[in-house]
């Protein structure tokens, strides 16, 4: 057993003793420490991760507002899933609920939960998904089989986590280079009576585009006149949840259409909350299996539940209502309305420099730039990403498109409301120097120099 050294009395009195010894790092300590010194060992350690104002890879909130970050300060204490305690918390989480189910156009009374980001929502959707088709099946007498779920190569990986976890068979369409998204002729092919639902994406991770999910729409509304398949869609809208009802408002992508029957949204990405909430939000009350609540009266009232996890932090739910009542309707339009303006002024400066080729820039697309090289380069879009990382620290995913797109490289900057347009202009001509180093250097020199490092899209 390692001996822990015991802090000298110049130390204790000068200065931390972490200057000169190692952070504890492996047994439980022995001996505690004084606050200060503890804050500083870590404050200090952290000062070395990425700095965000350069991170153009993250889809997720880094900056809110000092009267929300003392709301959420003032607030950590309270456990959200104590609703006996905490009951004005959980009413704010419903009227959450019930705005985000009027801003995706619900027909009448829903309901839904927060969560700690897509990724629960997800699970949490899906699940019920599987739990509504196999009461179809029985109420029809009909055999339950292999459930299975219909989705795109453009999906982010939890779909796929979902799939895995809970034992449904994935039916997954491949992209192609210069298809990045899908819609009804590529699921039509995949549909079966044990469709559990056709998962769509509204703003992928990886171009930012979306889905055909009124096409999608149109088909199962079809189909379910044709032959009595109900597939339902569920809308994954983690970061174009936020952004479409603001930039597209006319774009049907919601409960507008008849087989979308739930939804969910990352309020710590466009809902612009740091991280640690998410929302799912059901069309109608009964597309909610009721298999999935739960009953428990543990902490002095019946509760019904619905969530993978049980305590947490209600600071985020308070800060997402923070927001909508802060921002309103003209506030987040203003808001995804400056990304937006912002991401097209980067898209003129990368069309104008000569290097690149825009992906997709005129169509319907969450405020981000996804860009590749043109043709012919002696170098590629990691050399990019690496290039300009170490000129001047901006991080600049580069990555490979999901299968059958492998072959084709992208670069992607989100545009957020933290990047100001003199940090556009300033980016760009980052961009255009690191081509032009890389350019001196001549083909495959700068090869040798780095590793490739794949970030992944996901973020
Ligand atoms: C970010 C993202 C997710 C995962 O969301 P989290 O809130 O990070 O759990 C799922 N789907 C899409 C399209 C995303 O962009």
């Amino acid at each position: 057993m390692a001996t822990e050294p015991t802090p000298t009395q110049e130390a204790m009195l000068f200065g931390s003793r972490f200057l000169t010894e190692d952070a504890p790092d492996g047994p439980f300590p022995k001996t505690g420490m004084a606050a200060l010194d503890a804050q500083r060992l870590v404050e200090e350690e952290l000062q070395l991760e990425g700095d965000p104002n350069r991170n153009l890879a993250t889809f997720v909130t880094t900056s809110m507002e000092p009267e929300a970050q003392q709301l959420i300060a003032e607030n950590n204490y309270r456990n959200f899933i104590d609703h006996a305690e905490y009951p004005i918390s959980a009413e704010i989480e419903q009227r959450c609920i019930r705005m985000l189910a009027d801003l995706y156009n619900a027909p009448g009374e829903t309901t839904g939960a927060r969560c700690q980001g897509s990724s629960e929502a997800i699970m949490l959707g899906a699940l019920s998904l599987k739990w509504k088709w196999k009461e179809r099946r029985e109420a029809e007498n009909k055999s339950v089989g292999e459930p299975n779920l219909v989705f795109g190569g453009d999906v982010h990986v939890v779909w796929e986590k979902f799939c895995r976890y809970f034992d449904v068979e994935q039916r997954v369409v491949p992209l192609q280079p210069g298809k990045y998204t899908i819609g009804p002729d590529d699921v039509a092919p995949h549909i079966d009576e044990n469709t559990i639902g056709v998962a769509a994406v509204l703003g992928t991770t990886f171009t930012g585009h979306a889905d055909d999910i009124r096409g999608i729409n149109d088909l199962l509304v079809k189909l379910k006149a044709d032959k009595g398949h109900d597939v339902p869609i569920h809308v994954d809208g983690a970061s174009g949840g936020f952004v479409w009802p603001f930039l597209y408002p006319h774009s049907e992508w919601d409960f507008r259409l008849e087989q979308v029957r739930s939804i969910n949204v990352s309020g710590h990405k466009f809902g612009l909350v740091y991280p640690g909430i998410g929302w799912l939000v059901f069309r109608e009350k009964s597309d909610l299996a009721e298999h999935l609540v739960f009953y428990e009266n543990y902490l002095g009232e019946t509760d019904a539940t619905f969530t993978l996890n049980f305590s947490t932090g209600a600071s985020m739910v308070l800060a997402q209502y923070y927001n909508f009542v802060r921002y309103g309707r003209e506030g987040y339009g203003y808001v995804m309305k400056a990304m937006q303006e912002n991401a097209k002024a980067l898209v003129e400066k990368l069309d104008h420099c000569g290097h690149f080729e825009l992906i997709g820039e005129n169509e319907e697309q969450l405020p981000l730039v996804a860009f590749k090289l043109i043709d012919g380069k002696g170098y590629d879009e990691f050399d990019v990403s690496w290039q300009v990382a170490a000129e001047r620290g901006w991080m600049l995913p580069a990555y490979t498109m999901p299968p059958d797109a492998q072959e084709v490289k992208v670069l992607r900057a989100l545009v957020k409301h933290t990047l100001s347009r003199a940090q556009i202009d300033r980016l760009a001509k980052d961009i255009e120097h690191a081509c032009d180093t890389l350019e001196k250097k001549g083909k495959g020199a700068h090869k040798s120099e780095r590793k490739k490092i794949k970030r992944s899209p996901n973020i």
